[in-house]
């Protein structure tokens, strides 16, 4: 059970040592290896995903992923800059399928712009298809046509790339609730018509899960007049890329949002969904635990270890039962604490 680790920039060192001690903790032998990606391979390298990051990561079967950017490289050509980095990582590792939970915890319920009773609990699943659609279609452009600029993108999707998704987002209801809704735009998009046949041709293959279809109008919506009606939701990059933040800004806190993002045979990247937060790093006051709940997707994705990813999910709610808050969730009445302060409390909780 190899690990690749790249704390990237910013506040990354700070919250991936958190992660990387309650993995240690669990005790189920890793071997983690630590690399250099963005900003600081940059300075080091010259290059925002050096070779031996690359040969390391292709060698580990998952990436545990920091954050990377900051000011100081912005001005960098295109190509240096740390940002590159991690499209280079994910292009190379093949990683179509991303999943993004929404998790509203009760404690932190005053944190969403929403109604706590709209929100509190709240527990979704956003598989996101990373690779195709109207993103990467061909032919695409803005050309001169008639006297006047034209602009124009192609979207498709073939079959097997639907079946993938699909059965990465059956999988994924199977060890949760159990219930589907893809999401597309059949009324107008061929492609999406094409999206809703695969999805339901699959479904006789997992009979335990219920499938479901929403217009991705409809969807948008409902994720806002009652979020808790999903449990899993899949759909094609661009509406992916629309919903998945849509959903995770129901929970009002970006410190505690994980991803991950994984290939055919469920290799990942995991990574918390924020960045490198410039504005507060070296400062020991980030929130580690949208690092520490990636390396629990982790450990459900890649490593099939169930019972430790929930041990370390029950981890996290106890100490924000227990009013522990970073200073991004703190509320009065809660207790103030830094991010390794917040590290040590899940190991304790373990
Ligand atoms: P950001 O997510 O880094 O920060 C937005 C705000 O949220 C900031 O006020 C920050 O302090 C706060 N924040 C973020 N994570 C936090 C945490 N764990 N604990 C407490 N507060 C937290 O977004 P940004 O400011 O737009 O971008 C900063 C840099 O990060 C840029 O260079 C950007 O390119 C990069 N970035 C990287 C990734 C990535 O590595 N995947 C993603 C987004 C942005």
């Amino acid at each position: 059970m190899k690990i690749c680790v790249l704390p990237g920039d910013g506040i990354g060192p700070e919250i991936m040592a958190e992660a990387v001690k309650v993995l240690e903790a669990l005790g189920l032998g890793f071997e983690m290896e630590t690399a250099l990606l963005g900003g600081g391979a940059v300075d080091a390298t010259g290059a925002p995903y050096p070779e031996a990051t690359s040969r390391l990561a292709r060698a580990a079967d998952a990436v545990l992923l920091g954050a990377v950017g900051g000011p100081q490289w912005d001005t960098l050509p295109r190509e240096q800059r740390p940002e590159r980095g991690l499209l280079g990582i994910r292009k190379e590792l093949g990683l179509f399928a991303n999943l993004r939970p929404a998790i509203l915890y009760p404690e932190l319920a005053n944190a969403s712009s929403l109604k706590p009773e709209v929100v509190a609990g709240l527990d979704i699943l956003i598989v996101r298809e990373l690779t195709g659609d109207i993103y990467f279609g061909q032919p695409r452009g803005i050309e001169t046509r008639n006297g006047e600029r034209y602009g124009f993108n192609t979207m498709h999707y073939t079959e097997s790339e639907i079946r993938r998704i699909g059965r990465v987002a059956f999988e994924a209801a199977r060890k949760r609730n159990k219930r589907l809704c893809s999401v597309d735009k059949m009324n107008v998009l061929e492609t999406t018509q094409l999206w809703r046949d695969v999805m339901t041709e699959l479904a006789p293959e997992y009979p335990d899960v219920e499938l479901s279809h929403m217009l991705v109008d409809n969807a948008a919506m409902q994720l806002v007049r009652a979020p808790k009606q999903f449990d899993v939701m899949v759909t094609g990059n661009m509406f992916g890329d629309i919903l998945s933040d849509e959903a995770s800004m129901l929970t009002g806190s970006i410190g505690m949002l994980p991803s991950a993002s994984l290939d055919e045979n469920n290799k990942g990247l995991f990574e918390p969904s924020h960045g490198s937060a410039p504005d507060i790093a070296g400062k020991g006051v980030a929130n580690p635990l949208a690092t520490i709940l990636s390396a629990a997707m982790m450990l459900r994705y890649t490593f099939n270890q169930e019972e430790a990813a929930a041990r370390v999910e029950n981890a996290v709610k106890k100490v924000l039962a227990q009013g522990l808050r970073t200073g991004d969730i703190h509320e009065p009445g809660t207790t103030r604490v830094g991010t390794r302060e917040m590290g040590d409390a899940v190991r304790a909780a373990l």
